[in-house]
């Protein structure tokens, strides 16, 4: 891989349900409903997965963890993100920073985007000031807006690691 930087992109979204966790950024945030999906449903931790993927042209993350996986049910999504940075790593790049943003209605994440900025900086091996967690609201609008749904998007720079 010749380019010395290369950004990935990713982006995820699950319906809301009762009687699950809401995961977001490998952190449990208190609340009615969670995330529905095979897995812990965590999509900001799947956002960045794919956004890794994306970075060195690795496919995404349904190619890498299907669905129809049973070893994947109920699965913390922090083992995608472990194993998408090692894919990084063995195409020679490492991450360089991370911004992400969060879509949702209610609860309002702001105590919680610190913890989630931490927990992706531990799992990727960055300072906690490369990494960025945002929380936004739908205002209101379509079925994110109407508190059915949660997504995130992520952005991901990896840069070649030196020789
Ligand atoms: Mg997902």
């Amino acid at each position: 891989m010749s380019d010395s930087l290369r950004v990935g992109l990713g982006f995820d979204v699950h319906r809301l349900v009762e009687e699950r966790p809401l995961m977001l950024g490998g952190v449990a945030v208190p609340h009615a409903k969670g995330a529905e999906g095979h897995s812990d449903g965590d999509c900001l931790l799947h956002a960045l997965t794919d956004a890794l993927l994306g970075a060195v042209a690795a496919g995404d993350i349904g190619e890498h963890f299907s669905d129809a996986d049973p070893t994947y049910a109920d699965a913390p999504s922090h083992a995608f993100v472990t194993e998408a940075a090692d894919l990084v790593a063995n195409r020679g790049c490492a991450p360089v920073n991370v911004d992400a943003t969060v879509f949702l209605e209610e609860p309002r994440l702001l105590p919680f985007k610190a913890a989630m900025a931490e927990r992706i900086a531990a799992l990727l091996n960055l300072d906690r000031r490369s990494v960025s967690v945002k929380a936004k609201t739908m205002e209101g609008l379509g079925p994110i807006g109407a508190g059915g749904a949660v997504a995130a998007q992520v952005v991901v720079l990896v840069r070649r690691a030196e020789p």
